[in-house]
Formats: structure tokens, C-alpha cells, sequence
């Protein structure tokens, strides 16, 4: 049997919401299909508003400049991440400063990062790894004591929840990733969540995304022609994009039921493991509702991982182990940071393992992986 990492899910209706967006030949962005995912988003997860962009990375680029970041500002964000957080606040000359994760859930440690806020310190950047929340009550106390923005990256936790709300609506902003890896897909595509009622931020936020123009005043019917009125840049995903994702979220529910079922197989047949202390299992915090992403082991040490990843590929499964942390990645090192600055970093990011798990992943695929994970951790 061969099963791979990872594998895309489409839905019958994207392809006839895809037709109608040629058949009308209006294939640039925010038309009405821009329009509906947004809406759709807003409501479903009660967020206040959103913006759609051409992927994840771009959306963190927004955030980065409408908190107007420069020279001299530091923003506190877990190294065990991937390249495009630190590259939006890298890129406007501000410094990423690395904070440790926390073994139970691989999410920034609230309690490390109370001791990295400096004068310089402009906000808090939060990844919900694997679809499953940060520790937020904790951390918006620290912002709100220390008057910082938090900036949610919830690329992996679309539908995922923390208490009852949905993830990348509790910060400042929060920015989403519907990139084909990801849960809900448009091969390319992201969007930024705004969650302040500041009407002159929205406004910032919209013309920064259309080139620093006003169009979206002519899209409107509100002005017969648009003027560049700001610096920006063009982060505004096309309507073919934006038709398929539509197909994607009117089946929220299908998709997070049908990963939560293998999720839930994964756990029920590795517990043992666990229990005898072969394996840690990842594990889904009090008042955390996850999106089931990402399924995730610890082994003992890398030695054992690279071993297992190796002997499950023999049998024809696909396994990763991002993130790699980014303060000992060549970039970082080139900032200045050292391989020993975060320790638990580094030895967790060594020893975990990503398993298969994908929307239209069947019973017998995952009991496949299951049999021969086991067959490789008792050798
Ligand atoms: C996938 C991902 C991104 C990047 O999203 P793109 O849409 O590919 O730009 C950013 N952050 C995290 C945590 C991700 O998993």
C-alpha cells in the first residue's frame, strides 16, 4: 500500500463555481465570489472582518505593515515556526526575537515570554500549531499589562476553536492560510482577520491591499475611477481561486469531521504506546477545540525518528517533521541567534514526527500506518 503525507480533497461544486467565473470572464479579484468566502468566514466564525489575500505569507505581510513595524522594533514570536512569520517583520527591517514552545502542545510558552519583553518590544505573534490554540487567556494578559498587539497565525487552525471562540479571532489580527497543504484549499490563498472595530485601520487595510489604491471605492459603485493614496502592494487572490475555496468551506463540517475520525483512530490505537513509554502522543489542552491538521508523535531522540521515517517510507508512507526552528536555520544564525539560545526548541523540533492525515484518508490507510509505526517502534 502506498500512502502519502498528504493529498487535496475537492468537492464536485468547485469545478461548476469555477465555470461560472469563465464563463462570465471575470477572473480578477473581488468579485462576487471574494465577497461570499468572506462573508462566509465572518460568519461562520464570528470574526469582524475579514480580507481575503493571495496566501497566508501575504497576510502576515499586512499585519506586519499595518502595525507600521521599522527599524528598532522587536516582536516576540516561537522559533519553532515557519520562515514567513519572521520574513513579514524581517522584511520591514523590525527583529524577531525567539521565544521556547511548550512540550504538551508545541505553542509558544506563555511563561517564557513575560522575560523577552523589552522597550523595543512591539507585539506578540502566535502560531496555533497543528490547529490546536495557543494558551491565549495568558497571553492577552500580557498584551493588554504591556500594551502589545498580538498577531494570531491560525494557517493550520481554520475552524479550530480556544473557549468557544474560533482561532485568529482573539488577537489583533489573525491570519489564515488556504494554501493546498492546508485543511480548506485554494492551491494558493489566505486572508487577514481584523478584529478591532478601528474603522481608519479597515480603511488602511483595504487600500494597502489594492496597491495602495482606493478601488475597492469603484468596486463599490462609490467613485467612477480610484487614486493611489497610500503605499501597498497587490494582495488580492483571483476569483478562480476564490470560487474553488467557496466549494471548500460550504463543507467546514464534512472536512473537520472526516480528519477528526482518523485523528481519533491514531490516538485509540497508539495510547499503549504511550502508556508504555515508547512514544508521546500529541495532546489537545482543556477548552481547546482542534481542526485535526496535523497528527503528531514525539519519539525518544532524532536518531529514532530518522529510523522510523526511513523504515515507514520502505512500506510506502509519506511522514515530515516540520517546523525546523528557525534561530538555528542559516537566516538565524546570520541574525545572531545560537543553536543553545532555546534548548527545548531544539530538542523537541529534533524527535517530532508528523504522521499521514488527509480528508480522504480511509480505515484501512490509517490502520496501516498504525501496524507498521508499531512494527518499527518495537524492533
Ligand atoms: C502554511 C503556513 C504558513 C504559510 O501560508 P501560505 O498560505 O503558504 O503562505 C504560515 N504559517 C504557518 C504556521 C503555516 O502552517
Amino acid at each position: 500500500m502506498r500512502i502519502p503525507f498528504n493529498k487535496e480533497y475537492h468537492f464536485q461544486c468547485e469545478i461548476q463555481y469555477i465555470k461560472e467565473v469563465l464563463d462570465k470572464g471575470a477572473t480578477a479579484g473581488d468579485g462576487s465570489y471574494t465577497k461570499l468566502v468572506e462573508e462566509l468566514l465572518e460568519t461562520s466564525f464570528d470574526f469582524s472582518k475579514v480580507f481575503m489575500t493571495t496566501s497566508g505569507t501575504h497576510a502576515l505581510e499586512m499585519a506586519a505593515i499595518a502595525l507600521d513595524l521599522k527599524v528598532g522594533d522587536e516582536i516576540i514570536m516561537p522559533s519553532y515556526n515557519f520562515p514567513s512569520m519572521a520574513n513579514s517583520v524581517v522584511l520591514r527591517g523590525a527583529m524577531p526575537v525567539f521565544a521556547e514552545i511548550s512540550e504538551d502542545t508545541m505553542n509558544i510558552d506563555a511563561a517564557d515570554i513575560e522575560r523577552r519583553i523589552t522597550d523595543k518590544t512591539k507585539g506578540i505573534y502566535v502560531i496555533h500549531y497543528a490547529g490546536v490554540g495557543c494558551d491565549m487567556d495568558s497571553i492577552m494578559d500580557l498584551a493588554s499589562q504591556y500594551r502589545l498587539y498580538v498577531v494570531e497565525d491560525a494557517a493550520q487552525a481554520v475552524n479550530a476553536a480556544y473557549k468557544g471562540r474560533y482561532l485568529g479571532g482573539i488577537g489583533y489580527m489573525g491570519c489564515l492560510s488556504f494554501h493546498g497543504t492546508k485543511n480548506y484549499i485554494s492551491g494558493e490563498g489566505g486572508a487577514l482577520v481584523f478584529n478591532s472595530e478601528d474603522e481608519s485601520m479597515k480603511r488602511f487595510l483595504e487600500i494597502v491591499r489594492q496597491k495602495g489604491t482606493n478601488r475597492m471605492d469603484m468596486i463599490r459603485g462609490q467613485a467612477s475611477s480610484y487614486r493611489w493614496m497610500n503605499a501597498g502592494s497587490s494582495y488580492c487572490p483571483s476569483e478562480v481561486l476564490m470560487a474553488m475555496l467557496y466549494g471548500q468551506l460550504k463543507n467546514l463540517d464534512f472536512v473537520k469531521a472526516a480528519r477528526c475520525r482518523i485523528f481519533n483512530i491514531y490516538i485509540e490505537q497508539l495510547s499503549d504506546l504511550e502508556d508504555k513509554g515508547i512514544i508521546k502522543l500529541m495532546k489537545v489542552p482543556y477548552g481547546c477545540e482542534p481542526n485535526y491538521h496535523i497528527f503528531y508523535i514525539l519519539l525518544k531522540n532524532e536518531k529514532e525518528r530518522s529510523r522510523v521515517q526511513a523504515e515507514l517510507k520502505e512500506a510506502g508512507i509519506g511522514t515530515a517533521f516540520h517546523f525546523m526552528p528557525l534561530h538555528s536555520s542559516p537566516m538565524g544564525r546570520s541574525l545572531g541567534f545560537k543553536p543553545e539560545d532555546l534548548p527545548a526548541t531544539e530538542d523537541l523540533s529534533s524527535r517530532l514526527l508528523r504522521l499521514p492525515i488527509y480528508t480522504g484518508m480511509e480505515v484501512n490507510e490509517v490502520e496501516y500506518v498504525v501496524c507498521n509505526l508499531r512494527e518499527s517502534l518495537m524492533r
